[in-house]
């Protein structure tokens, strides 16, 4: 059986060992509980998060935390809105906190790098705030050994990908909300999770260019979904997961690992 990737699975033992190299990296995947229309599960952010972290922790030699698997407030524009049963959000105050604590705690243990994996729109800016408090708080400062990184996954899809997936125009990543993307990636890393038959098609949302609050909820599709999940595909799936993990491992890569005898392992 492969050695597991997960801090959970580790022993505390086997955690002190990673660290004493001195070039432990903790990737901590970031998601929501989240409705995402009729045909996928209130984890999906979380779920294709990890599954992320997991390829390319597989890849570095790196090891994944716990998720967090709240997320911040779900907006209109970006996820139907946060009014919509089945969305359990975080406060801002409150994401900025626990990303704020988990890096004072993994760097304080002697991690040397931490990365967040993060699956769900609206968390970024709040991670971001939580990272620059907790370094400060812990002088670390320009030039240091010890950092930390922080992207969004659908930020590595690439253009040639991009085409493939969407044949008849890429509609935002801000409308793919329970869309073709989350969709296909489910289909070809969690088939069981997924209800193709309860997946309703339908136009794609159109939503003002502000933001209003509290909400208009018939600006929401019923279905919850932002854009159609039709035309999602295990094959598309396959090839977004992919081709994300290949780029993403290796900017890790090129970006974290200094011996370059430990750079990308092949999957
Ligand atoms: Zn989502
Ligand atoms: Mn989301």
């Amino acid at each position: 059986m492969d050695k597991s990737v997960f801090l959970e699975d580790l022993d505390a033992f086997a955690y002190r060992e990673a660290l004493a190299s001195g070039e432990a990296i903790v990737l901590i995947p970031v998601g929501s509980l989240e409705q995402h229309g009729p045909h996928l599960p209130l984890g999906t952010d979380t779920i294709l998060s990890s599954h992320f972290a997991e390829g390319v922790a597989r890849r570095l030699g790196a090891l994944v935390a716990q998720p967090i698997a709240y997320g911040y407030k779900s907006q209109q524009k970006s996820g139907g809105g946060n009014h919509l049963s089945g969305t359990v959000s975080l406060d801002g105050a409150t994401l900025v906190g626990v990303a704020r604590n988990l890096v004072k705690s993994f760097l304080k243990q002697g991690v040397r790098h931490v990365v967040f994996i993060n699956g769900h729109f609206e968390n970024y800016q709040f991670l971001y705030e939580g990272i620059d408090l907790a370094l400060d708080e812990l002088g670390i400062e320009p030039g240091a050994e010890q950092s930390v990184l922080l992207l969004s996954y659908w930020d590595f899809v690439s253009q040639d990908t991009l085409m493939q997936v969407y044949p008849d125009g890429f509609p935002g990543w801000d409308i793919e909300h329970g869309g073709v993307l989350e969709t296909s990636l489910m289909l070809h890393l969690e088939p069981a999770r997924v209800a193709m038959d309860r997946l309703i098609d339908g136009p794609a949302a159109v939503l003002p260019r502000f933001d209003r609050l509290p909400v208009v909820p018939e600006r929401t599709p019923a279905t919850g979904c932002l854009s159609s999940a039709a035309g999602s595909s295990t094959a598309k799936g396959g090839l977004l997961y992919g081709q994300v993990v290949g780029d993403l491992a290796a900017d890790l890569a090129g970006e974290l690992i200094r011996e370059p005898a430990l750079a990308v392992v092949p999957a």
